[in-house]
């Protein structure tokens, strides 16, 4: 396997093309933003946590049934995984109210969504990532009615899965981002799945450990992630 070209740098991965035209590799930078970019700062170990928290999480999903990206791990810092053709929507399961919802329709913080809510939001930080449905999905061919509603189904069963994994650990899954793709034509998971793009509240005293305390400036931003990656088993 060798790494080749930068393909693209994101805010927080940078995605290089390899020798097998199937497969990329991830590599995961200690840089961390908030507010779509306009706030970035260097945490140290961050990438080296992540990109093994995100292996982790992506094998057990893999061993559920769930269609992932990931190969190999390839580094502290790197991931092999599929080449997919990424769909341009985020899709945002919530088990509690919190972040954007609460904001948005009023809804006390912490209260509890049953059934949990699925939302969808389009892959834009010039626009602010704004949320939109089905039907303009449909209408701007961003994916099939047929896709989206597998995307909807992975969705609900990643979030028994790892609900239950986090639970077990003594975390509360709050919320979390998805992001899929195409692989030969089948809706598969890529992106990353790690504090970055979720919320975890410890169970007894509600302490955020996730992405929130870079957001709000609470401080041990790459602590808290640890202490979550070393509950659930991740081996750093
Ligand atoms: P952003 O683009 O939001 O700044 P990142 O810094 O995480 O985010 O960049 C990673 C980019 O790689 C994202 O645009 C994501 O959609 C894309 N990506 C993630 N996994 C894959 C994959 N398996 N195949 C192709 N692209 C991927
Ligand atoms: N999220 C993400 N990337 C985004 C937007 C949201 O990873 O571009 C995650 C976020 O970390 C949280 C969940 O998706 O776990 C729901 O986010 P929300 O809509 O509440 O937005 P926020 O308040 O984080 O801006």
């Amino acid at each position: 396997m060798k790494k080749l070209a930068e393909l693209y740098r994101g805010k927080a991965k940078t995605v290089y093309t390899t020798d097998n035209p199937d497969l990329l590799i991830l590599e995961f930078r200690n840089d961390t933003s908030a507010f779509d970019g306009l706030r970035i700062e260097q945490l140290e170990r961050k990438g080296m946590v992540n990109n093994k928290f995100n292996y982790f999480i992506m094998t057990k999903l893999h061993d559920a049934g769930i269609p992932t990206q990931v190969e190999a791990l390839l580094s502290d810092n790197e991931v092999i995984v599929k080449k997919l053709e990424m769909v341009p929507v985020e899709c945002v399961v919530r088990n509690r109210a919190a972040g954007s919802l609460v904001k948005r329709l009023g809804i006390e913080e912490g209260k509890i969504l049953n059934p949990p809510t699925f939302e969808l939001f389009l892959k834009n930080d010039a626009l602010h990532d704004p949320m939109v449905n089905d039907s303009h999905c449909k209408t701007f061919g961003w994916v099939t009615d047929e896709q989206l509603a597998k995307m909807k189904k992975l969705s609900y069963k990643i979030n028994t899965v790892l609900s239950k994994l986090f639970d077990k650990a003594g975390f509360i899954l709050v919320d979390y981002k998805l992001e899929f793709g195409l692989s030969n034509g089948e809706i598969t998971l890529g992106d990353e799945f790690s504090p970055d793009g979720c919320r975890l509240w410890e169970k007894d005293t509600l302490k955020k450990m996730d992405k929130d305390r870079f957001r709000q400036g609470l401080g041990g931003v790459i602590e808290a992630y640890e202490e979550v990656a070393k509950r659930i088993g991740v081996q750093l």
